[in-house]
């Protein structure tokens, strides 16, 4: 990997200007329970605020059907025009966790990609399709392979549209961060002129569920994502981080494949589950308010978002999120499987009460050694050194183990199943019983 480094007096303008993000501060998110409402729903749009989220219905992954439902939603933002410049430079990043074939359903599927590269292309716009997997080696040759194994090889060809093989990164300056003051972001990202994502509706063990905010972890350079588990330990914090990077890139446009969704322990080893939507808009967490409800989530079970309303880049009771489209009501999934409750989503009053004994609260990684491989990627990504490969089998030291289950993620066996010990289900019980 080639990565160059940048001062912060000799960086780009276009990153020396992150919205700025009151630290400040301090807002309380309320403790009861909200209704499907509490955000608007609406036919009407507001044409000027950013919180819109159009949701269309998309039964199955039908050219078909998906091209006149990406058109319908993109089309209740505004014109495409409107929203990317046309003739521009656009990086469009889906989430490629690993390679894995679309029927697996914890990759965007190439379908939306590609039918959002057409609509780009129709605006005379020159796209590249880029993500940097946390599965190492971030090379050529991995990245050849994420895109045959994710089925974005042939389509993308067949396009005219450029695969990323550049695996160079550059140092940017982030001063109006929070958390994060200087981030590594692989260079296409900062080649072009704007950024459309197109993300996956999954549930993830450590935030809760991974949808727009999140996947823009991904323009991270392979295994510096891991780097900022072990910076970050504290979900809270690692939450910040995402939205100080998305804040950075200022993406133009988010699109969400919610055709089929991953539920239970996600991001890799749940099971696809129909929503049958897909959604657009402008903003990442306003997306993740919706995608969260689609999927029966309390909104503020997702740690990006509850970060986002702390520092007030959302109302707290959501109110300024606008849902326009099909019904919301029709769509919601209501027994959606939920990830095993990780650290972060343990309820404030206890959590306060018990932060000392979190470790052995949280979740564990404990690897099944008949799945297990040897394969040694879960000992790579680990930021913590606590995975290790000895006789064939990974073994976890729980005493070094910072709980980002990186190593589930990444595994690709699905040989790390996450539990927690006795003390563990017994404080999860009391949690979940208040
Ligand atoms: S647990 Fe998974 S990633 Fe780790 S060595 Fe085994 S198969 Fe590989
Ligand atoms: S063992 Fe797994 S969960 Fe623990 S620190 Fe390493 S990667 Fe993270």
């Amino acid at each position: 990997m080639s990565a160059k480094s940048v001062s912060i007096k000799s960086a780009s303008a276009k990153f020396t200007s992150a919205k700025s993000v009151s630290d400040t501060s301090k807002s309380v998110i309320s403790k009861s329970a909200i209704s499907r409402s509490d955000f608007a729903t609406s036919t009407s749009i507001r044409p000027d605020s950013a919180k819109i989220v159009s949701v269309v219905r998309c039964q199955d992954y039908d050219p078909a059907k998906v091209d006149p439902a990406l058109r319908r939603a993109v089309g209740l933002l505004g014109k495409m025009g409107d929203l990317v410049r046309p003739g521009s430079r656009v990086l469009i990043k889906p989430n490629l966790l690993q390679p894995a074939p679309p029927e697996r359903h914890i990759t965007t599927h190439p379908q939306v990609v590609l039918s959002v590269a057409a609509l780009l292309k129709e605006q005379g716009c020159r796209v590249v399709i880029a993500e940097s997997p946390g599965m190492p080696p971030y090379s050529q040759a991995s990245l050849r392979r994420l895109y045959r194994s994710t089925g974005l090889e042939e389509g993308a060809r067949e396009m005219g549209v450029d695969l990323n093989l550049d695996t160079g990164c550059t140092t940017v300056p982030a001063p109006n961060s929070r958390l994060i003051k200087r981030f590594s972001v692989i260079d296409p990202a900062l080649e072009a002129d704007c950024i459309v994502v197109v993300s996956k509706a999954k549930t993830h063990a450590l935030t809760g569920m991974t949808g727009a905010a999140k996947n823009l972890f991904g323009l991270v350079p392979g295994l510096e994502k891991s780097a900022f588990h072990a910076r970050l330990p504290h979900i809270d914090d690692f939450s910040h981080m995402i939205l100080d990077l998305n804040l950075l890139l200022k993406p133009r446009l988010q699109i969400m494949d919610a055709v089929m969704a991953l539920e239970g322990p996600g991001p890799s080893t749940g099971s696809p589950r129909k929503i049958g939507a897909l959604l657009a808009s402008r903003d990442c967490s306003a997306m993740d308010v919706v995608v969260s409800r689609l999927m029966s989530f309390d909104p503020r079970e997702v740690s990006t978002i509850r970060a986002a309303v702390e520092r007030g880049l959302l109302r707290k009771d959501f109110s300024d999120v606008q849902a326009v489209g099909d019904s919301l009501e029709d769509l919601v999934v209501p027994d959606f499987r939920k990830p095993p409750a990780g650290e972060g989503r343990l309820r404030g009053g206890l959590r306060a009460a018990f932060n000392p004994l979190l470790r052995s609260y949280s979740l564990r990684p404990q690897v099944a050694e008949d799945r297990c491989t040897g394969c040694g990627i879960c000992s790579q990504v680990c930021p913590a050194r606590a995975a290790e490969v000895a006789g064939g089998k990974a073994r976890v030291d729980y005493s070094r183990c910072i709980r980002c289950y990186c190593c589930q993620e990444m595994c690709p066996a699905r040989a790390i199943d996450l539990r927690r010990c006795l003390w563990g289900r017994m404080v999860a019980r009391v949690s979940r019983e208040r």
